[in-house]
């Protein structure tokens, strides 16, 4: 089989095991196309699969997963035919629909020149700018004195403290830190793009010899442009750079160079305006390496760099101590980390690249899964009051409401009862799609403790949702005389719009314990508040808030119990892994009687028709939400749209209705005149930014009308549609797009076809990736994993078993096998000690 052909089927493979997300090559897919090309016309493949591959690639960053597999799965099944093989398929498309990856990087017209002037810093890769609680990179342990990798870099020859400084800017400080400071991209010098074949408008990398240089001055000697002529035995190519005279003067007829840019034409003839110029090691050239690209900054070459890394890599690399145990590795076929970090840096070829990556991802989420197991069990080991339930009072709670509990209730209240009784402090996350009814399960969670007499706090994200808990509880619990509520004196509402004499009085009632339950914002945290004895503090919508958050509260408590709610489901790839230390309750049956939310695409032209949708419902006697998106990342500018809208719609559109606006820029106390105006039906419309996305609770909204929907995440959307079809009424929710772009539609038409938060999640966390998902804490996951993926389910729960496994059998680390790993883990999770999910 030819060479190109084969390469091109390894990508496939490793594309499709790594759900389409553009990572097998370094840079993505894209970076191979010309090389790939030119190899491929040299073998003589035929010209119709060169253009398919080309045509059906070039676009490939900006596809859909869906599309990507399609793609990938079409010219697969093509280059089968071509070359004789047997016909199998690439591995399955992921769970993902048609729809837009907006995700996907954009290809780049940035890149740093590596001949960078003083002075100038350039674009350049990634660069860590503040350390979180965890390491990002864990410092490796050598043989012999384990603290030789975290001598500071300045001990290498060559490296004075002038280079030290420049290297600090990229996170580089110790020896250790070179080890994990991985390439941007590599290049592949076993495949050219000769100069003949070039194609004009192509984005290339091209290697040749300077044939001529030269600088002018151009207007007047205000500029100067700088010319080289570049060939390559196929023929000679002009290149000009503008005001960038020392480039020319770094480049000597002869030397070998290769050049990365666009391809242009002057006249008649091929050029390429300022490409990224780096001279090459002919070396390279004739070894045929993959040569890796690190980022860089001001002040030093990608030549001085991979030198420097080239001498601490292939001296340190190869005296790491692998931290897995060779039982782990065998069982999950990985490489030791010497020859991992060795390959992940000056790899042998692709395949052991892959072999690299894997070994490298396994390592992040394996660590990540021990501290959350070490963390658990920290919980665990710590001691905590007993509240067993006084049945009878629960159950007259209970027949109370006007309601039965759902099986999914009953099941989530049996498991906090358990964990009242357990001696251990509480730490679950209930997660159960909106209306799914978390409320009273909170409830009657709290009237179980305060029953004990002692004290509960239930914190929600904005004052809008705490006024609304604070109602229900007022209904759920508050029994006037009656020993198995509470009196509606001991339950109160604490948020920043409250009076300040009336914040005063709860803060005295709280810290004297004659306040039970106090529900609030974020201002609960504030630091006069004080418990006389907090035993149950609940989150609701947690990811709203960050872990220090969290932290705050259950400080306030001596060993309290916590229960963290989300309406959010969270894909099961991040419940193992972020949130893995919690325990975890599902509600997983709506209340009966709901109906589910007809949901309709609209395009922009069609929204006439949603007014009069809108009009029809209202005109007997229901409600209706419409929703403006944030427009710009401001909040000013967004309640300005609300606002414009608001008064555009009043007065042309709904002129016989009463309209009421709500946005964030709203004092607490106008938002809560809107929403009881809204509650109580005086409002019959109500204009909003995305501040009702969460919990809000109006039966009598019928329909929901989403503009400008493709802003919004799949599971956002499914937040707002939450609002409406609570009440015995069919509703609707119409999502209107900005544009009528169909790809745009497409990824919304998901919410016509479902109704399961738990598929739109998925989507959503392949299609945006896991930013949404997670707290403010978290969300540096994100950056901190360099080869696993937070959406790779199968490489998460291999980690997972395996540091299960381990964890089972030796949870100190003590026996001589894991010595290493124990070191390891500790320098990981250096200070990350208490909250972590
Ligand atoms: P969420 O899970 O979104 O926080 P809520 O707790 O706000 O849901 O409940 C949504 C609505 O469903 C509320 O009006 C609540 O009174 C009602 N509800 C809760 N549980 C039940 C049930 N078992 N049967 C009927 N209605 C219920
Ligand atoms: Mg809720």
């Amino acid at each position: 089989m030819k060479s190109s052909l084969d390469k091109l089927q390894k990508f496939f493979k490793l594309e499709s095991e790594r759900g389409y997300d553009n990572r097998a090559v370094v840079g993505g897919l894209e970076q191979m196309l010309s090389p790939w090309e030119a190899e491929a016309r040299a073998e003589g493949v035929p010209e119709d699969l060169v253009q398919a591959v080309l045509s059906r690639l070039r676009d490939y960053p900006n596809l859909s997963p869906t599309s990507r597999a399609e793609a990938l799965e079409g010219l697969w099944r093509r280059i089968q035919r071509e070359s004789g093989q047997s016909a199998s398929a690439l591995t399955p498309p992921p769970p993902a629909e048609p729809t837009t990856d907006q995700r996907a990087p954009k290809p780049t017209n940035q890149r740093e020149s590596r001949f960078t002037p003083s002075g100038a810093p350039p674009h350049s890769g990634t660069t860590p700018q503040s350390r979180p609680t965890r390491q990002s990179r864990p410092t490796p342990i050598v043989e012999g004195s384990g603290a030789v990798l975290e001598s500071p870099i300045t001990v290498l020859k060559g490296v004075g403290p002038r280079h030290g400084q420049t290297l600090s800017r990229l996170g580089l400080v110790t020896l250790g830190d070179m080890l994990y400071f991985f390439p941007r991209r590599y290049d592949d010098y076993s495949l050219l793009k000769p100069i003949n074949r070039l194609t004009y408008g192509e984005e290339v990398t091209v290697i040749g010899f300077v044939d001529r240089v030269s600088i002018r001055p151009i207007r007047g000697g205000k500029a100067q442009i700088a010319e080289a002529i570049i060939s390559d035995g196929s023929g000679a190519l002009r290149i000009t750079w503008f005001n960038q005279p020392w480039i020319a003067k770094r480049l000597r007829p002869g030397m070998y160079v290769s050049l990365a840019g666009k391809i242009e034409q002057y006249l008649g003839r091929f050029t390429m305006n300022n490409p990224d110029v780096e001279p090459i090691d002919q070396e390279n050239l004739h070894t045929h390496r993959i040569i890796p690209v690190y980022p860089l900054t001001a002040n030093i070459t990608q030549r001085w760099l991979r030198n420097l890394m080239h001498e601490v890599v292939s001296y340190w690399a190869p005296r790491v101590q692998d931290p897995l145990p060779n039982s782990i590795r065998d069982e999950y076929h990985l490489i030791n980390l010497a020859q991992a970090l060795l390959q992940a840096h000056f790899p042998d070829g692709w395949d052991q690249l892959q072999a690299s990556r894997q070994r490298l991802g396994f390592d992040e989420i394996f660590l990540l899964q021990l501290g959350v197991l070490r963390q658990k069990r920290a919980w665990q080991e710590r001691a905590a009051r007993v509240y067993p339930v006084h049945e009878q009072s629960l159950e007259n709670l209970i027949n109370r409401l006007p309601f039965t509990l759902t099986g999914a209730q009953q099941r989530a209240l049996a498991d906090l009862e358990a964990d009242l009784t357990s001696g251990k402090p509480m730490n679950r996350l209930l997660q159960g799609d909106v209306g799914s009814g978390k409320t009273i399960v909170a409830a009657m969670a709290i009237a179980i403790v305060a029953h004990h007499g002692v004290q509960s706090a239930l914190m929600a994200p904005t004052s809008i949702l705490a006024e609304q808990h604070y109602r229900s509880l007022i209904n759920y619990l508050s029994v006037a005389d009656n020993q198995d509520g509470l009196r509606p004196e001991e339950i109160c509402l604490l948020i920043g719009a409250t009076p300040e004499s009336q914040k005063q009085e709860i803060r005295e009632g709280l810290a004297a314990g004659k306040i039970k339950v106090v529900v609030g914002t974020h201002a609960l945290l504030e630091d006069p508040v004080n418990f006389s004895d907090l035993q149950l503090a609940i989150i609701d919508e947690q990811h709203r808030f960050g872990v220090t958050q969290r932290a705050i509260l259950r400080e306030k408590g001596d060993n309290l119990h916590l229960l963290v709610m989300t309406a959010t489901p969270i894909p099961r790839s991040l419940a193992l892994t972020v949130y893995g230390d919690l325990d975890l309750s599902i509600l997983d049956e709506m209340p009966p009687g709901r109906q589910l939310v007809e949901t309709q695409v609209f395009l922009p032209r069609e929204r006439e028709r949603a007014y009069g949708f809108i009009r029809k419902e209202v005109s007997e006697g229901r409600q209706a939400f419409i929703i403006y998106p944030l427009v710009e990342e401001s909040e000013a500018s967004e309640a300005k749209a609300a606002v414009e809208e608001h008064e555009r719609l009043q007065r042309d559109i709904f002129p016989d209705y009463q309209l009421g606006l709500m946005h964030g820029r709203l004092r607490p106390e106008e938002k809560e005149t809107v929403m009881s105006q809204f509650r109580g039906g005086d409002l019959q419309i109500l204009v909003s930014t995305s501040v009702v996305e969460v919990g809000v609770d109006i039966p009598n909204a019928t329909v929901l009308l989403i503009e400008g929907a493709n802003r919004f995440g799949l599971s956002q959307l499914h937040q707002f549609r939450g609002r409406v079809g609570r009440g015995q009424d069919q509703a609707y929710c119409i999502l209107i797009p900005d544009t009528a772009d169909a790809i745009e539609n497409e990824r919304l038409s998901a919410m016509i076809a479902t109704n399961d938060g738990f598929i739109l999640a998925e989507r959503d966390l392949a299609q945006r990736g896991p930013g949404q998902f997670l707290g403010t804490r978290q969300s540096g996951y994100q950056t901190e994993l360099k080869f696993a993926s937070l959406t790779d389910l199968p490489l998460i729960e291999k980690a997972r078993r395996a540091a299960q496994d381990i964890f089972s059998q030796d949870p100190e680390l003590a026996k001589a096998e894991f010595q290493i790993l124990q070191r390891t883990l500790e320098k990981f999770w250096n200070k990350g000690q208490g909250d972590i999910s």
